[in-house]
């Protein structure tokens, strides 16, 4: 068995297979890209501070110590999931980039050839896919982009407000939780504007109320049940009064915009002609799921997505995502890390034939 991701969904599943009786490098490896533990967490900007993290959910069976509101959370969550690692005994090893996923042959139960960016092949019976989507960040097109002659960022790339300072005038795009973020501390050190496809939904209460969370859920997941890529699960909760967003607000930086039409070499145009000059524009457009290597088992719908049947791929029973469409959250990767371990638990089972897992070569 291979795992492919140790984020929050991979350390999840290799936990619970391990519970079922799986043995650590014996029956599976969890193959991690990352030079370190933590998943996107170590990618993350300093100014995200645990404070500013919401509704994170501690990996299975591992509280999370008290830790201090004010430390980025890029520092204290890898040392939690390096911590989890180790007292687990989970097999992880890195870094192995996967680069392409192939069956041995036609036969739907043939094994699968997981080949690592070292020139190394695992070959194993069934495999669960947990990449995320941090490496696969999302910037939309907009005619004349490549005319701008300021700067261009998606929000992955943004490691706070500090390398704006003394900017002109720093144009945010996106409706969710990472554009509130960067605009509250952009707005300290130089003039933000901010421009979102649909009117932003402000919510009241701090916490997504419970029906509301599952209701997000579920269109999510009537998406990848359909084939269809997933999308996030911002435009239907709302944003909530996070710190970021009580900051932004006082820093009188959420004057939302819609879209503009085209970008020119100095800044963005309006359907009306309005114009804005602008320094910097950051994407805060959001992530792709990073599926790319799988692309060899053809597991892509007409509609762009693979269709799921809870956390395996409809078309192929060898294949779990944890993590993808309704499980990208904290909680949601937990859960699917534990139904994807109980599934291929049970098809390795019910497919009997010797070792789960073999290294190629
Ligand atoms: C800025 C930001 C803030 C967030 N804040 C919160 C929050 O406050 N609360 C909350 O609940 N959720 C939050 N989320 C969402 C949450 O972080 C994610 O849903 C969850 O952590 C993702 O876990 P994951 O295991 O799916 O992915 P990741 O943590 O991205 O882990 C994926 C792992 O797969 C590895 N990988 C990728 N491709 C390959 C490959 N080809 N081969 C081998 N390994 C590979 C990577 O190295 C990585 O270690 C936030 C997300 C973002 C972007």
């Amino acid at each position: 068995m291979v795992v492919i991701g140790a984020g929050q969904a991979g350390l999840s599943a290799a936990h619970h297979l391990r519970r079922r009786g799986l043995r650590p490098f014996d029956d599976f490896v969890v193959l991690d890209a990352d030079p370190a533990p933590g998943g996107a967490w170590q990618h993350r900007p300093s100014s995200l501070t645990m404070a500013m993290v919401h509704g994170f959910h501690e990996l299975p069976d591992s509280p999370l110590p008290p830790l201090a509101p004010q430390l980025p959370a890029r520092d204290v969550l890898p040392d939690y999931f390096a911590a989890y690692e180790r007292d687990h005994e989970l097999p992880v090893l890195r870094p192995v980039t996967v680069t392409s996923v192939r069956s041995e042959s036609a036969d739907p139960h043939a094994r699968l050839l997981v080949q690592g960016d070292g020139g190394r092949v695992w070959s194993t019976r069934a495999l669960i896919n947990a990449t995320g989507t941090w490496t696969r960040p999302f910037v939309p097109r907009y005619p004349g982009a490549e005319r701008f002659r300021g700067r261009m960022l998606h929000s992955s790339a943004y490691r706070g407000p500090e390398e704006f300072g003394g900017t002109g005038t720093v144009l945010v795009v996106g409706g969710g939780a990472s554009a509130v973020q960067i605009l509250a501390e952009t707005a300290a050190v130089a003039r933000t504007l901010w421009v979102t496809r649909r009117p932003p939904v402000f919510r009241d209460d701090p916490f997504v109320p419970e029906e509301l969370g599952r209701a997000a859920v579920a269109m999510v997941e009537e998406r990848v049940r359909a084939g269809l890529p997933p999308r996030s699960v911002v435009s239907v909760t709302g944003l909530p009064p996070s710190p970021a967003l009580l900051l932004a607000r006082e820093r009188d930086a959420l004057h939302r915009l819609p879209m503009f039409e085209h970008i020119t070499e100095h800044g963005v145009v309006w359907p009306d002609g309005h114009e804005e000059l602008v320094d910097v524009i950051v994407w805060a457009t959001g992530f792709r799921a990073a599926i790319g290597h799988l692309a060899p088992l053809g597991l892509r719908e007409a509609g762009g997505g693979i269709r799921m049947d809870g956390t395996q791929a409809a078309r192929d029973p060898r294949i779990h995502l944890v993590g993808y469409g309704p499980s990208a959250s904290t909680i949601g990767a937990n859960r699917a890390g534990r139904a994807a371990a109980v599934a291929v638990d049970r098809y390795l089972t019910s497919t009997a034939a010797p070792a789960a897992l073999a290294s190629a070569h």
